[in-house]
Formats: structure tokens, C-alpha cells, sequence
């Protein structure tokens, strides 16, 4: 079995498929070495062990809204797409998602999986409670407002198997999406802040030409049925008037609706649809997130750097998130600009190119995104963030005998 991008096989011999939840307990009980496994769109070894591996794919996604309508409890298998279509139905929404619905709950929560938006946090920041199966096999509830929840919720899949997850949840709401061509380099850099809040979620694709950024997606949220109004140019960028993949040649068939059209927030706030193969298809993905203070510096220094890897990124999107409180989230404790790459898939030179790239940004405190790759030649990672010896406490009373521990977690957390 393989990653989503091929790069990784599982070297895992033993792959459990539970029917039910309750199935999971049975196997991690049973279990000297198991790590879970969600969609496998993780670009690295972050899953992998050489005990036994448990999918949640088969567990029936089963999603149950609370009867004040705040949240909703979700089997952690489930994928945004199953799980926004339900919510849809009752009238509900989340407060954003990732680039594509094709994720599992559990494994996009795990890595502090994000969107884009000034106000809009990692989709961690909607758990309000977390059911994870621990080392003797007992599943545990942990809520917001518990001592450990934080260290809990992002996890990288080294305290546990998550389960159930309940998320906060609002009435629902439509958003329009407009995409503007070639905004000069000079005026996103000069207006930075007023780009990234000119819209409620905001992602810059580039290919670091040197004069402009390729594309600004700008999704503006609605009321249910509400006319949309076009923004209109943004610092000289004219809205497309035609629908666009944000790798400009590509067709744009895979991409939601775009050219202002009102639909329904699960239909837009993904670049991608549910229904067709996401993003590129055939490719690497690595991501670093830095302070928004530091953001314009850090593209600066990317931007003369390009020379060196621009002939790998099929494309690179630049996101901003809200911080939040979780231990091991890329977003924690800081506003946070996202500086993604989406190389073509050619390990070798994405490792160098990565090694570069946080050589480069390491003066920023530049944390990596855990699910996509990175080198971590310094073995600095564990020490950008904050609370890592809150989580070490954590893991070593919840996990002493390091049962979900993994080559990954030994080489980046120690
Ligand atoms: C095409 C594509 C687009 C992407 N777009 C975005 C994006 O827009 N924003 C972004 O931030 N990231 C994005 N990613 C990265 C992706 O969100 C992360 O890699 C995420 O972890 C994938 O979730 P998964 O269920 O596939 O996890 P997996 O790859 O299956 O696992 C990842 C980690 O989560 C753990 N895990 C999985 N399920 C559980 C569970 N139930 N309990 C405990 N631990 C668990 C695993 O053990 C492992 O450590 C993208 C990836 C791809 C391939």
C-alpha cells in the first residue's frame, strides 16, 4: 500500500480494515507497534511502522448534530466531502476547509491540516472534543477546556487512534469566488495585509515569475441566496473572465465554480471538487509556515532564491491562517502565512530544494506542515514549538511504552 503520491510504500505488514470503532480497540490492545491511517494524502513516512497499520476507510461515516445545532460528532474516517454534504443538509456549516474535501477528519486534524484565511483557523481549531483509542485500548474523551485537550487534538497520530471527533459547526452560509490575474509582485508585497483581508479567505498561486503572482483566489462568504457583488480589480489585478486551474495550462474542469457565482460554502471553499481527481495529480507537496510579521520578508527572500528551485513548483500558494492553541499546530500561538509548494514529483532534487527553502526561512522561525515533506537536516523541528516538552510529558504517560511511536516521530520529535 502506498501514500496518495506514491512516494511512500507502507512498510507496514499488517493493514487492519475495523467495520466499526469499537474494532479499533480490539486491535490496538492486540497491538506491540500500530499507527493509524486516514485518506494517506500525507507526502511522507509520517504514518508508516513496522507493526500494524489501521484504516479507518472502512468504518461507515456516521455524523450525528447536536440537538442546539453547535456542533456535530464524527466518525474520525470520514471525509470532508461525506461530512460537509451531511452538514449541508441540515442546514450547517464548517468554518472552512482545506484545498481539496478528499481528506479524512481524523488525518487533517492529526497534521493541523488548513485553509486560508486572516480570520480563519487550521481545521483543528473546530474540535470541541476528541474520542482516541490509547495504548492499553481504552478509548478516552477529551474536551475543550481539559488539561491535556491541546496536546491532544494535533497529535501527528502519536498518542492514539482517534475515533470520533465533534466539531463546532454554524448555520450555513453561500460563498462566491473571483480570481484575479497578474497582480505586479511590487503592489502584493507593498499591500500585503490589505490582499490577504480583502476577501474572507485569500490564496496567492505564483510560479515566481519575477514581475507578478500568477493568480489571487478570493472567496467572499454570503447569506444563503445572497447576490454576490464583484470585487472588482485588486491593486491592478483584473478579475478572470474565465474559469482557471491555479496551474494556469492545466484544464480547469477539476476546480469549483468561480467567476462570482453564489454556491453553497463546501462547493467553493475547496480549489477543488469532490467529485474529480484533485490538484495536479502527479506530484510533491511541501509547505512552510511562517509569523504574518515576517511573511513579506520571507517571500522576499524566496523570491531571489527562485532561480534555484522554480523548475520544480508546478505551482506554490501563499494562505494565511489564525493562530490557535494546539501544541504541535503550525498555527499555534501565531497569525500565520503559509508558503506552499506543489513540486512535480521528483524527490531527489524536492529534498534539496526543501533543505534549501528552511536554510533559508529558518531565521523566521519557519515551522514545517507535518504531513507534507521536509528535511529537518538541523533537527531543529521539535524546538519551534513552544509547548514540545508539554507534549513529551504527554506522550510518555499516555504512550509509555512508545506503541505508536515511529521512525518519524523518533526523527523529528526524538
Ligand atoms: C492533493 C493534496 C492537497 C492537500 N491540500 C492541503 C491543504 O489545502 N491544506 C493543508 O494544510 N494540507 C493539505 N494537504 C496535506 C494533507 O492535509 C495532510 O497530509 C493530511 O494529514 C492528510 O490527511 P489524511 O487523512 O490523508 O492523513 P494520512 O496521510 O492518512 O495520515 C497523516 C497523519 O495523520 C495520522 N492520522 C490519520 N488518521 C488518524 C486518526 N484517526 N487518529 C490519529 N491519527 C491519525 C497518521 O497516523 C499520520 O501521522 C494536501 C494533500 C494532498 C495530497
Amino acid at each position: 500500500m502506498t501514500n496518495w503520491a506514491g512516494n511512500v510504500a507502507y512498510r507496514s505488514p499488517r493493514v487492519h480494515h475495523p467495520e466499526t470503532v469499537e474494532d479499533v480497540s480490539g486491535i490496538v490492545a492486540a497491538s506491540e507497534h500500530v499507527r493509524a491511517l486516514g485518506s494517506r494524502h500525507a507526502f511522507s513516512d509520517i504514518s508508516d511502522t513496522s507493526g500494524d497499520l489501521v484504516s479507518l476507510e472502512r468504518i461507515d461515516p456516521q455524523v450525528t448534530v447536536a440537538p442546539d445545532r453547535r456542533t456535530v460528532e464524527v466518525t474520525a474516517g470520514t471525509r470532508y466531502a461525506e461530512l460537509a454534504e451531511a452538514l449541508h443538509a441540515h442546514g450547517l456549516a464548517l468554518h472552512n476547509l482545506a484545498s481539496l474535501p478528499h481528506l479524512a477528519v481524523g488525518g487533517a486534524i492529526a497534521t493541523a491540516t488548513h485553509g486560508s484565511g486572516d480570520r480563519s483557523g487550521t481545521l483543528a481549531s473546530a474540535v470541541a472534543e476528541i474520542e482516541i483509542v490509547t495504548a492499553d485500548g481504552e478509548p478516552r474523551r477529551v474536551r475543550r477546556g481539559d488539561e491535556d485537550f491541546h496536546g491532544v487534538v494535533v497529535a501527528i497520530g502519536a498518542l492514539g487512534i482517534v475515533t470520533r471527533v465533534v466539531l463546532d459547526v454554524e448555520e450555513t452560509y453561500d460563498v462566491a469566488q473571483e480570481v484575479h490575474t497578474g497582480l505586479a509582485w511590487s503592489e502584493a508585497l507593498e499591500n500585503f495585509d490589505a490582499v490577504t483581508s480583502s476577501a474572507d479567505s485569500v490564496s496567492l498561486f505564483t510560479t515566481w515569475q519575477p514581475e507578478v503572482v500568477d493568480q489571487v483566489w478570493r472567496k467572499t462568504r454570503l447569506a444563503p441566496g445572497e447576490a454576490y457583488t464583484p470585487l472588482g480589480e485588486l491593486f491592478g489585478a483584473p478579475s478572470a473572465d474565465r474559469k482557471l486551474h491555479p496551474i494556469t495550462h492545466v484544464d480547469p474542469v477539476h476546480c469549483t465554480e468561480q467567476l462570482g457565482v453564489p454556491g453553497p460554502w463546501h462547493e467553493r471553499l475547496p480549489h477543488f471538487r469532490a467529485d474529480h481527481m484533485p490538484s495536479a495529480g502527479a506530484e510533491l507537496q511541501s509547505e512552510y509556515l511562517v509569523p504574518r510579521e515576517h511573511a513579506v520578508e520571507a517571500i522576499s527572500i524566496l523570491r531571489a532564491l527562485a532561480p534555484r528551485f522554480a523548475e520544480l513548483v508546478q505551482v506554490s500558494e501563499i494562505r494565511t491562517i489564525a493562530p490557535d492553541e494546539h501544541w504541535l499546530s503550525s498555527a499555534y500561538g501565531r497569525d500565520t502565512v503559509g508558503l506552499h509548494f506543489t513540486w512535480f514529483p521528483r524527490s531527489v532534487q524536492v529534498r534539496g530544494a526543501a533543505a534549501a527553502l528552511e536554510e533559508a526561512l529558518a531565521p523566521f522561525g519557519a515551522r514545517p506542515h507535518w504531513g507534507k515533506v521536509f528535511v529537518d537536516t538541523r533537527r531543529q523541528v521539535a524546538s519551534l514549538f513552544p509547548r514540545i516538552e508539554d507534549f513529551r510529558e504527554l506522550r510518555a504517560r499516555w504512550d509509555p511504552a512508545g506503541k505508536f511511536r515511529n521512525t518519524f516521530v523518533h526523527r523529528h520529535l526524538g
